[in-house]
């Protein structure tokens, strides 16, 4: 039995997707730039994903900036914003828990004499809305929080966070990178500024991504070159790419409702059967406030890897925090900042289902993880801790 649980990480591109994108690589391969009739085309089928893209956000085609990645729409956004508004002040708050696309782009910024407040969370891995205000300073000029976060599942309070920004003219960006195929978004009720979408998470290709971009909101370009993308973002566009991110995100649109109904049943169905099953292991994230997919757990006197080892040997894919800190094994530094111990967060299991996921694999997953988690405490020096 192969069972893949690590959504999170990465989607199979859909059917229908590999299919639209299938004549944008040999017979309408032109440049999208070009004035003849092959360029046309390509800029034609462009336009179309721009408008599918915008309609899985509730925005107008013109606010959406394609580009190689989530992470580059990250980078484009935080460091875009940042010297654009530069004059006006260099604060900007983020949150301990986001995806190393910001954090490390605010790190970089550090070193170019930007300020940066990085957030705490709460034991849910939730952040405090008053907590934002109070960082908030006259020289703010960005506020960088997710939707949806990657490892424990948690959604952030946007809506509220955005009336804050909104009030005193701070930008606000957040990463939808995990909403954007789970949960339905709107940028107008968010109240988001800058929005980043990456395809590869919601059924569509590797190495594309999005940047809603607000009507009226500007920043610095961050590659130099051409005049693609209305001039935000230099290079000749992944034709194929973003015609394959617009046909997932069209199919996200249709069954958006449907497939997170049923993830939820089987997401309960996990957790459940995983807390009745192993002894000594909590949930980590929010109950309710989180993404429809993820299931987050941690077992208390086992190391993850070796429960993901095992768990690999028996066919199950899944992870101990995110793919990004897969190798390295410093525990994950959401679970430090939800306040979790160290030994805790070193036994933490990743399982993110999707489209495929059925009541048969779940089952699977029960049978087989309580087996390994007993097998690993006996060899464990850690047997003694406790999650309490
Ligand atoms: C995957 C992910 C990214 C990075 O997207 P890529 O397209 O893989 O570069 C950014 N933020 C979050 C929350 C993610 O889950």
């Amino acid at each position: 039995m192969r069972v893949y649980l690590d959504h999170a990480a990465t989607t199979p591109c859909d059917t229908e997707v590999i299919k639209a994108m299938e004549p944008y690589w040999q017979v309408k391969f032109g440049n999208p730039s070009s004035p003849h009739r092959l360029g046309g085309e390509a800029e034609e089928a462009i336009e179309q994903a721009r408008a599918q893209v915008a309609s899985l956000i509730g925005a107008e085609s013109g606010e959406i900036i394609f580009t190689g990645s989530g992470t580059a729409s990250d980078n484009l956004a935080i460091k875009g914003v940042a010297f654009k508004w530069q004059k006006r002040g260099r604060h900007i708050v983020t949150t301990q828990i986001e995806h190393p696309a910001v954090l490390e782009s605010c790190r970089w910024l550090e070193k170019q004499n930007f300020k940066v407040t990085y957030l705490p969370v709460d034991e849910w891995g939730v952040v405090q809305v008053s907590d934002v205000a109070q960082v908030i300073r006259e020289d703010t000029i960005l506020v960088s929080i997710m939707h949806g976060n990657n490892e424990v599942g948690s959604i952030q309070p946007i809506e509220q966070i955005s009336q804050l920004t909104s009030e005193r003219g701070i930008y606000l960006h957040v990463d939808a990178v995990q909403t954007g195929g789970s949960i339905p978004i709107n940028v107008k009720t968010l109240g988001a500024d800058l929005l980043s979408l990456s395809a590869h998470k919601l059924y569509g290709p590797k190495g594309v991504g999005a940047l809603y971009l607000k009507k009226g909101g500007t920043l610095d370009p961050w590659l130099h070159g051409g005049q693609q993308e209305n001039r935000w973002r230099a290079s000749t566009q992944n034709v194929p790419g973003i015609v394959g991110f617009g046909r997932a995100a069209e199919l996200v649109c249709e069954r958006i409702v449907e497939d997170s109904d049923r993830l939820l049943i089987l997401r309960d169905k996990l957790r459940d059967g995983l807390l009745n099953r192993i002894p000594d292991i909590r949930i980590n994230g929010h109950l309710t406030e989180r993404l429809p997919s993820n299931v987050n757990v941690s077992v208390a006197g086992v190391e993850g890897e070796g429960m993901v080892l095992h768990l690999d040997a028996a066919g199950i894919m899944c992870s101990t925090g995110s793919a990004c800190s897969a190798h390295n094994l410093q525990p994950s530094h959401v679970l430090m900042a939800m306040g979790i111990r160290h030994e805790i967060a070193h036994g933490s299991l990743r399982f993110t289902l999707g489209r495929s996921t059925t009541e048969e694999e779940i089952d699977y997953v029960l049978e087989v993880l309580p087996a390994i988690v007993e097998k690993l405490r006996v060899m464990s020096p850690l047997v003694q801790e406790r999650v309490a």
